[in-house]
């Protein structure tokens, strides 16, 4: 399974509708200072269900959606799709290709989807828990990340290792278990 296509609307500084193609193997990405760079990977986060706006460098939520510049009106939506290959169904859905969506409004309101079909984030977190996909994953490694990992207690690194063995969302559904 591989990354194949990043699309973006209204979010952050890509007002545009603008399409990323990946090929197999390491993509790098540069630009000059605030060009937009982290706004991508931040992309990558927010669509895999990140809801903590402070992680996505912002204050509310809101703030991923374009905010305007001189020239240009905000925008009252954002929207980001990513597309995995499937072919070889580590998602164990038949289909060769498989997309999530996710969009907010400035109300707040906000939707994800599966392959164009309205669905619960906990759809999305479950489909991609399996193959060690998420936001809180190491497949991120964000500024500082590694330092935290090294510092962290014991306890809190078993977190980390549970997420990335795919086995963190089985903790999840004992945990709602529990409670009912
Ligand atoms: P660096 O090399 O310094 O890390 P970068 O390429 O990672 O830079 P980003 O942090 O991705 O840059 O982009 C920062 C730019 O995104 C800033 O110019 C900021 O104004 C713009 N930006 C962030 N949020 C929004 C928003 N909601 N609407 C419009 N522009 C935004
Ligand atoms: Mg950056």
């Amino acid at each position: 399974m591989y990354l194949k296509r990043l699309e973006l609307r209204g979010f952050k500084s890509f007002a545009e509708r603008v399409e990323i193609n990946f090929e197999k193997g390491i993509t790098v990405i540069v630009g000059p200072n605030g060009c937009g760079k982290s706004n991508l990977t931040d992309a990558v986060q927010w669509v895999l269900g990140e809801q903590s706006a402070r992680l996505l460098r912002g204050q509310r939520m809101e703030d991923v959606i374009f905010s305007g510049t001189a020239k240009r009106r905000p925008l009252g939506m954002a929207e980001v799709s990513l597309t995995f290959d499937n072919s070889d169904q580590s998602v164990p859905l038949p289909f060769e290709e498989i997309s999530i969506t996710r969009r907010v409004y400035r109300s707040g309101e906000g939707e994800y989807y599966i392959n164009k079909r309205s669905c619960r984030l906990r759809d999305i977190q479950e489909l991609f828990a399996q193959c060690g996909i998420s936001r809180a994953a190491f497949s991120i490694t964000a500024q500082g990340k590694i330092d935290e990992f090294v510092s962290a207690r014991p306890e809190e690194r078993r977190v980390f290792l549970e997420e990335l063995a795919g086995i963190g969302r089985y903790r999840q559904r004992k945990a709602e278990a529990l409670r009912k």
